[in-house]
């Protein structure tokens, strides 16, 4: 095998944590913005999270919500009706106090203490409490429910370790928010919305995910119940990648969302919370990502081909042109996993060649590379961004068909890569969570080793209160993590790893972002 000199200067094996930064960097994604945890989000990157939004917005209205928009901030009271909600947010709220600035007694502005507001206002961290009181109007007879709304939306929560995408203080995500007339129809829709996030991820995403009931030490503030979808990254750590929460009674109390029913009495509906953000960005990078920069399934690349000539500022570049025009032309016209294929021709100036390691570290699924030779043959130079590689002369692994065979052979190898990712992604889950684990000293000597430690499977008793803590701590004593308890994992047989009683569920241990 010969040496590759791969498109980074760093790899993963030799540091997960910069090889991330390198990628968002190289691939031109986004960058530090000067504001702590706010990032910009450059065009490629913008590009992801728009293709990202497309596909959830459609599987969200597929299943009956309608979006609406609700204002970015939240008088504090509101938030103070539901005392687990304010609490479990109060530490990382942006609060607006004053409305008008003057000029200082060192020459800058300062708030004006005349324009101080009566009612702090609080930069939205999430909804429930302003899409609530809307519900309580909204809703007045049976005949309202069930209410589905959706919001695409920034929020702000003041995190204080951030990393771009993965844990940012501002974010863009989705936040769903219905209303039902009772539990068990909540309940029901609480499991929808998670089996939309976890096609969502699996199908369009490609992160293979698990989703699961979160432990009760993990749960929304507010919530009853949380759910979560959880995926695997290349260093073997956790990624919450979406959540989806049935709410109770808990926020229809506190905000009046209550209905005439069939009876003609009144009753309080039933509430359910879901959401996912550019999180997610973060988390296609390190499941997919390599050693040259990002690799990403075709269904969320802004563009699936990018078509490069290899112009040298001559006359006969035109003929050139026109030779890659019509395979653009071709291509463009044709439908790919259920949309138009996106391609690019590429003609700015510059060397072919520098400007397919662009895209290479920006994960363009299939690079089209045309010379003068090529034209006269009548063949392309096609590059897979998954299979870049020739490992035997380490060099990129061109295929060379003509331009015929590759206007219709194209969309093929992009509905081929996009399913080629889930599996190798599903594959190195399945590979690194370890199962049937029955002492705790095998938990702690697992999580010990240096490298791609993964996850492992215990049994447990779903101990709560103090017990829950205990373990908790034991937990926080190996920075691990419960992350769900599995949905269709295999019945119990055994005993609690923490309590020693008889075991009543599976749950996921890990390191998580
Ligand atoms: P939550 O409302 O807390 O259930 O959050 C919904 C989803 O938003 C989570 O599952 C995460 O995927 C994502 N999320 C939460 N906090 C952040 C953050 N600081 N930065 C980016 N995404 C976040």
């Amino acid at each position: 095998m010969a040496q590759i000199r791969h498109a980074l200067n760093t790899t993963r094996a030799d540091d997960f944590a910069a090889w991330y930064q390198d990628v968002i960097s190289s691939a031109e994604m986004a960058e530090e913005s000067g504001v702590r945890g706010c990032m910009v989000i450059r065009p490629w990157g913008y590009g992801i999270w728009e293709r990202m939004q497309r596909l959830l917005d459609d599987r969200i209205k597929a299943t009956g919500h309608s979006n609406a928009y609700f204002p970015i901030f939240i008088p504090l009271s509101n938030f103070e009706r539901e005392a687990e909600h304010v609490e479990g947010f109060a530490k990382e709220m942006a609060v607006v106090t004053h409305h008008r600035l003057i000029a200082g007694k060192d020459g800058g502005l300062v708030p004006d203490p005349e324009a101080k507001l009566e009612e702090p206002l609080v930069v939205r961290p999430t909804s429930e409490t302003i899409i609530g009181d809307a519900m309580a109007r909204w809703v007045q007879s049976w005949r309202d429910l069930p209410l589905k709304l959706n919001q695409w939306a920034n929020v702000v929560r003041w995190e204080m370790r951030t990393r771009m995408f993965l844990r940012t203080s501002e974010f863009l995500w989705q936040e769903g928010h219905t209303a039902h007339a009772d539990e068990a129809e909540a309940k029901d829709h609480t499991l929808t919305m998670l089996e939309v996030y976890r096609a969502f991820a699996d199908e369009d995403l490609a992160l293979a995910v698990i989703p699961g009931e979160k432990p009760e030490n993990e749960r929304f503030p507010g919530a009853v119940e949380t759910w979560s979808i959880e995926a695997m990254m290349q260093d073997g750590k956790a990624l919450q990648a979406g959540t989806s929460h049935y709410l109770g009674t808990n926020f229809a109390e506190a905000s009046g969302i209550k209905y005439q029913n069939k009876d003609g009495g009144e009753s309080l509906c039933h509430t359910t919370s879901w959401g996912v953000s550019t999180r997610m960005v973060g988390g296609v990078i390190m499941t997919h990502g390599d050693d040259d920069g990002l690799r990403l399934p075709p269904k969320i690349a802004p563009q699936q081909v990018v078509i490069l000539p290899m112009l040298r500022d001559k006359p006969d570049d035109e003929a050139l042109i026109d030779y890659c025009e019509a395979l653009r032309a071709t291509l463009a016209s044709q439908h790919v996993l259920g949309e138009p294929l996106r391609v690019l021709l590429d003609t700015r100036p510059g060397k072919a060649a520098a400007k397919r390691w662009d895209y290479v570290r920006k994960g363009a699924p299939i690079i089209i590379e045309v010379g003068g030779r090529d034209m006269e043959n009548g063949v392309v130079s096609l590059l897979r961004r998954d299979r870049l590689w020739n490992e035997e002369n380490g060099k990129p692994a061109f295929q060379t068909p003509t331009r015929e065979i590759a206007g219709q052979t194209v969309p093929d190898i992009l509905a081929d890569m996009q399913s080629s990712l889930l599996t190798e992604a599903q594959e190195r889950r399945e590979a690194n969570i370890t199962r049937g684990v029955t002492d705790f000293a095998e938990v702690e000597k697992f999580f010990s080793a240096a490298r791609y430690p993964g996850w492992v499977e215990v049994q447990w008793s779903k101990p709560t209160g103090a017990e829950l803590e205990e373990v908790v701590e034991r937990l926080k004593a190996l920075k691990l993590t419960m992350r769900n308890v599995p949905i269709g994992a295999a019945p119990v047989d055994g005993e609690c790893i923490f309590t020693g009683k008889p075991a009543t569920e599976r749950v996921l241990l890990a390191k998580a972002y």
